[in-house]
């Protein structure tokens, strides 16, 4: 970024890694006095808030889970008396209690910074038009992308998710020119607005959007519909404040994380030991400076790998891949970790394969197997089927390491639902 950064700092390895290791002892010192669930966790693992003298001593801190926050409930992990406190926020958790969080004052400013950070990235300007199409309430998204919006000095339209009238309505008559949404919100609008033969009309240029799997076909297509210059892949989850963890960047080079706001460590999701630097595994957070409820080695279960080397776009935050799926998903294939999202990463860059796959395990005589059906694309012809096989086997094989039987099947022949799709069908025996 070559035009003067209000928000995003520049800080070299060194400043960050001090800043880090600042910021590690003052929250274990923090949460060790001011939360009974930390000083026991710290207490049973041995540990005293002294034994961390430099980053390495990361590795031998406990982690913190989603199970500490439900066995916390109503307010877990809290480390302030409950009058500093100005906020609580909670998402939606699929099963059982939600998932409650609580924020100091501080908190909600650190959060506005960091969502601030994801505006200056994305290349906006004070006269851009902010249209927020997420939830708002005691979801973190609209809270979240308005607070920054406002503190970057854009000019919010707080909508929220649905009511494609008066979304419509405010993309024309109010001329945004960013939206924050879902994938598939962006691209509801995106055919909204080719059927209404809007396009010469609008004059939006970016969209942010995250907080649900998306494809990149999928993104191509709401993209050109809304006739994009950018997009921007949002990272951000409520224990972590809420959105705005990180985003990518003009360059596309993967997505730049707050590193004097956190700690990312990818960790191998079965050993819990550091992969190697590029290496796929789970994304474990801990926060620097959140009072309310302080992070340590958060396991987020999100799968994504560190990139190393700067960025062509000169933000010298870190940067990660786009998240590639759940740790849960994780399969262990002859001693090799395998996720589903590395086989759609290799479909993408096959024209006349659909996105649609299913995984199935087998295994015979003590022996490992692995097949891959995947669809063809619509509109292809299947006269190509053993060849396109092959070429997709091969580049499986050189992403994965390891060997998997490629079919090719029709379009839309395999099984389709909303929400997760099962693509792994493991019929292995313990034996
Ligand atoms: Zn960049």
């Amino acid at each position: 970024m070559s035009q003067e950064q209000r928000f995003i700092p520049h800080l070299d390895e060194q400043q960050i890694r001090d800043i880090q290791l600042e910021g590690l002892q003052w929250t274990l010192r923090h949460a060790t006095t001011g939360s009974p669930a930390y000083r026991k966790k710290f207490d049973d693992a041995g540990l005293k808030p002294g034994d961390v003298q430099s980053l390495d001593d990361l590795v031998k801190l406990p982690f913190t889970s989603v199970e500490d926050l439900r066995d916390g409930y109503p307010m877990p992990l809290l480390s302030v008396p409950e009058e500093d406190l100005v906020r609580i926020h909670a998402s939606s958790g699929t099963t059982g209690k939600r998932k409650v969080l609580v924020y100091t004052q501080k908190d909600v400013d650190d959060w506005k910074i960091m969502m601030a950070r994801c505006y200056e990235l994305a290349g906006l300007s004070r006269l851009d038009r902010v249209q927020i199409c997420v939830g708002y309430g005691l979801w973190t998204a609209g809270a979240g992308f308005q607070l920054g919006c406002e503190h970057f000095g854009a000019t919010a339209l707080p909508v929220g998710p649905g009511n494609l009238e008066i979304q419509m309505q405010l993309i024309t008559d109010m001329g945004t020119t960013c939206l924050c949404s879902t994938a598939s919100m962006a691209l509801l609008l995106g055919e909204e607005i080719e059927k209404q033969g809007l396009r010469d009309k609008i004059k939006l240029e970016k969209c942010i959007f995250g907080a649900e799997a998306h494809t990149p076909k999928m993104r191509r297509r709401f993209e050109d519909l809304l006739g994009l210059k950018h997009s921007f892949d949002i990272t951000g989850m409520t224990e972590l404040y809420g959105p705005g963890a990180g985003l990518e960047c003009m360059a596309h080079e993967g997505v730049h994380y707050w590193a004097d706001m956190y700690i990312l460590e990818i960790l191998d999701p079965v050993t819990h030991l550091p992969v190697a630097p590029g290496e796929i595994g789970e994304m474990v957070v801990t926060t620097l400076r959140k009072e309310g409820a302080p992070l340590v080695r958060y396991r987020t279960h999100d799968l994504t790998r560190l990139l190393p080397g700067a960025c062509s776009c000169g933000v010298s935050m870190p940067r990660h891949d786009k998240i590639l799926g759940r740790s849960d998903d994780m399969i262990i294939f002859r001693g090799v970790n395998i996720y589903p999202g590395q086989i759609a990463g290799v479909l993408e860059k096959f024209p006349d394969t659909g996105s649609e796959y299913q995984i199935q395990l087998t295994r015979t005589g003590g022996r490992d197997s692995m097949r891959i059906r995947i669809e063809r694309a619509k509109d292809v012809r299947a006269d190509n089927d053993p060849g396109l096989g092959k070429a997709v086997s091969d580049a499986l094989h050189k992403q994965l390491l390891a060997r998997a039987g490629v079919e090719i099947v029709d379009f839309g022949s395999l099984p389709r639902s909303f929400g997760k799709t099962k693509r792994v069908i493991d019929e292995r025996d313990d034996d």
